[in-house]
């Protein structure tokens, strides 16, 4: 087969090259072009690629069995991962279920909810409230509680599209309020949304922590997380956090949660839990709900992939060397780093509205007018070109037009959490050439 010739269909027609190898930060398509990982694929491959102990612990699993269901055995890597999770959790999230992926985790997440209401007689709760902007996966379920008409609208029709709260987009606001009150505007939301559902038919509300693809690294003002949780327990609803994208070390601690001592009642996880090793995700609950499920008879739900055994040693080896290197504080370290340099781009930059994010989950907004946040002309598409000037540079990074309630265009600067500080050197180097690139097209001024 000629390599112009593709029997896969993805979501565009873009033809990129194919990928020969990956060393660390790096990755090398067929013809021996070198890129550096920006954005770890999609916000995944946190420990970096082709890492010889995980391959090597891998191999050594794959060579007794890569498959053993779940019903007729237990496995001690899905045993042993579960136990080194649950150790890495805040206090009381210690059971855990294993799934392939993101959407497969929020599935999980709002399925263990739902039946955990009906063990306690509260079958009248079924909503769960989400925010607009957020992307929490593909699958109908999950797209109900996705607040990204690009991706929901042609689908509308079928499924159940849940109550939406406006996202903290706090950085777009400009009022005379304190970053305390401006969290706390938006928290009163979430209880202006319950009342106004019905607080007896509300079941859950599901958040990313720090935005991901959807928002571009939004972070709420700190009060925004207390309120909320507090909200939740007021109302007897369960808060879920969606780490799919932020857990395993992204923001620098091994949940976002953590930033703000918060212990949601359920977590799902993925992406860089896997590390790009395995396709692997992960439902961690309260125990004393999972003990009301199973005294009811059992989570009525399950992938048939779900806890195999070779996807739950690459991740137990992951976790291991993210332990061993302290990967993660690496990543609050270089998130710091990083954060800074991409600010400092704000001086050369007029047309850079705002950078923001937590460790190395960080992202920069390109706009008209920084201090109207007015967007650059859509037809411009800056979130296909700009990715494509660095792209051709050798640098990868990654970019979506946020929509719903605001279209900005913003990219996502989220290396594997080893990087090093000459690495990101490279990035900003890449990245300032590209931006020169863009500004020049566009006739934007950049002040040398
Ligand atoms: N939730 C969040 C926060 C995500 O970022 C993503 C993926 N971008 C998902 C869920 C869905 O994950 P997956 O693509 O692995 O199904």
């Amino acid at each position: 087969m000629s390599d112009e010739q593709s029997h896969l269909f993805y979501q565009s027609r873009q033809p990129r090259p194919f990928l020969d190898h990956g060393e660390g930060v790096y990755l090398y398509d067929e013809q021996g072009k070198r890129y550096i990982d920006g954005s770890s694929g999609a916000m995944v491959s946190n420990i970096g690629h082709s890492n010889p102990r995980v391959l090597a612990k891998m191999k050594a699993q794959m060579d007794r069995a890569t498959f053993g269901y779940r019903l007729h055995f237990r496995t001690r890597p899905s045993e042993d991962l579960a136990a080194k999770v649950a150790s890495l959790m805040p206090e009381g999230l210690d059971r855990v279920f294993f799934v392939s992926g993101g959407s497969e985790a929020v599935e999980t997440a709002m399925k263990l909810a739902r039946q955990y209401a009906v063990t306690q007689g509260q079958g009248s709760r079924w909503k769960v409230i989400s925010r607009l902007p957020s992307y929490h996966g593909a699958t109908m379920g999950s797209l109900g509680v996705t607040g990204s008409p690009l991706f929901t609208g042609p689908f509308a029709p079928m499924f159940e599209e849940m109550p939406k709260i406006a996202a903290p987009t706090a950085y777009l606001d400009r009022d005379s309020l304190s970053d305390e009150e401006r969290g706390l505007k938006y928290a009163e939301m979430l209880r202006e949304k319950i009342e106004a559902e019905g607080p007896d038919t509300v079941l859950a509300f599901l958040m990313e922590p720090v935005g991901g693809a959807s928002t571009g690294a939004l972070v709420a003002p700190d009060s925004y997380y207390t309120r909320v949780a507090e909200i939740c327990a007021e109302y007897g609803i369960l808060l879920i956090y969606d780490e799919v994208m932020t857990g395993a070390g992204r923001t620098g601690k091994f949940l976002a949660a953590e930033h703000w001592g918060i212990t949601p009642d359920i977590v799902a996880m993925s992406k860089g839990f896997g590390a790009g090793y395995a396709p692997l995700g992960a439902v961690v609950a309260r125990g004393d709900m999972v003990e009301a499920l199973l005294d009811a008879g059992g989570f009525l739900h399950g992938f048939t992939y779900a806890g195999n055994p070779l996807a739950c040693a690459a991740g137990l080896a992951v976790l291991e060397e993210m332990e061993a290197h302290d990967i993660i504080g690496n990543a609050a370290r270089m998130g710091d780093v990083l954060k800074s340099r991409l600010t400092g781009l704000m001086d050369r930059y007029p047309f850079i509205g705002d950078v923001r994010g937590k460790g190395l989950l960080l992202a920069f907004e390109l706009v008209s007018d920084r201090d109207t946040m007015k967007v650059l002309p859509k037809e411009w598409n800056a979130n296909v070109e700009l990715v494509e000037l660095a792209y051709e540079r050798g640098l990868i990074i990654y970019s979506r037009r946020t929509r719903g309630g605001y279209e900005g265009d913003h990219f996502l600067v989220c290396p594997p959490l080893i990087i090093t500080e000459p690495q990101i050197g490279e990035i900003m180097e890449i990245l300032t050439d590209a931006l020169d690139a863009f500004a020049a097209n566009h006739d934007l001024p950049v002040i040398e």
